[in-house]
């Protein structure tokens, strides 16, 4: 099976959606954004042994891939569109292809992701998504916007993913319920979409923890020229969580855990009601207020005034 009959077999089945006026299979895409809206990019990049082990399912890998690049489209508070793809195959594998391609296609379909091009080649497994949506002029959620006084707070579970990845590297047992959906975080993350819409217009800055919840906060604090105070106790445990290991491990996982995506927000205190009013109205789960940002640098655990320091993911 060669390039062309990988694009034609596995990634060219998807009609053409939203604002797409050429799609795959020309020398480059024509799309069309709504007007009056600005265009967000990202792009994101999975190698093999590196951000997944080699014997991840195939189905669980292509949502994940896109999955990524989304959360960080919701980090901008922007709407995704298109998405487009760039794989290098080391082997022509059709069983692992179908998996991939069924699970990026699920993860776009539930998304209104259209995937609009890409690249195949051959070399050692890497996968490189590259996500396109829309917002708002001057609404985007950028991390240099914190102010002292706002309160930081937190969409979707942290610590799940490094729980569930201990799980599949067999160095930690749990039971189920609680095992697979530890599991399914690691694999197949929820993206938090509709929390980074509802902040768009209200919140001061955010982004996604896809390193550690302490780190990425120290990214924004960073950005923003700001410290803040961090209310551990009131950041949330899920039960798979509290299932999976002792209270220290929990607060490891909780603070340090990298790759569940849920987001962090700063935003000043008022603006948490609307939100979370509108996420309601969404049937989405509210945001959690875990801390405040305050002018002093560093970033300080509130029940002993201690600075904290956890260790997230780096690539160097
Ligand atoms: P070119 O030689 O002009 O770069 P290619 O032969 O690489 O074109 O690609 C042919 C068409 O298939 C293009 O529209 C490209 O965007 C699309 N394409 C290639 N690989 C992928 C892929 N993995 N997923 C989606 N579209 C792809
Ligand atoms: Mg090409």
């Amino acid at each position: 099976m060669g390039e062309f009959e990988i694009i034609r077999t596995y990634f060219s089945g998807q009609p053409d959606g939203w604002g797409v006026d050429v799609g795959v299979g020309d020398d480059a895409a024509v799309l069309a954004p709504a007007r009056d809206q600005h265009l967000v990019a990202c792009t994101d990049t999975l190698v093999a042994g590196r951000h997944f082990l080699p014997d991840t399912d195939p189905v669980a890998l292509g949502w994940k891939a896109l999955a990524v690049n989304l959360s960080d489209l919701a980090a901008m508070g922007a709407k995704p569109r298109w998405c487009l793809l760039a794989l290098s195959l080391p082997d022509v594998r059709e069983d692992w292809l179908h998996g991939f391609s069924a699970g990026l296609a699920d993860c776009a379909r539930a998304h209104g992701v259209s995937l609009v091009g890409g690249d195949t080649t051959r070399g050692p497994l890497t996968i490189t998504v590259t996500a396109l949506g829309e917002c708002v002029p001057g609404h985007a959620l950028r991390r240099d916007g914190a102010q002292p006084g706002d309160c930081i707070a937190l969409a979707g579970a942290v610590g799940q993913a490094a729980a569930g990845l201990a799980v599949l590297r067999d160095t930690l047992q749990v039971a189920e319920p609680h095992r697979q959906v530890l599991i399914d975080a690691c694999q197949r993350p929820a993206v938090q979409l509709a929390a980074g819409r509802a902040c768009a217009a209200l919140a001061h800055a955010a982004i996604d923890v896809s390193d550690g919840l302490v780190q990425d906060l120290g990214h924004v604090l960073a950005a923003s020229g700001v410290g803040a105070v961090l209310d551990v106790a009131a950041i949330p445990v899920t039960p798979a969580l509290r299932a999976a290991g002792t209270p220290d491990q929990q607060r490891q996982w909780v603070l340090g855990g990298g790759d569940d995506y849920a987001l962090l927000v700063s935003l000043p205190g008022e603006a948490l009601v609307p939100i979370n009013e509108r996420l309601e109205q969404a049937g989405q789960p509210p945001l959690t207020r875990i801390g405040a940002i305050r002018a002093q640098p560093g970033l300080v655990d509130a029940a002993t005034g201690t600075t904290l320091d956890a260790p997230g993911f780096a690539h160097f």
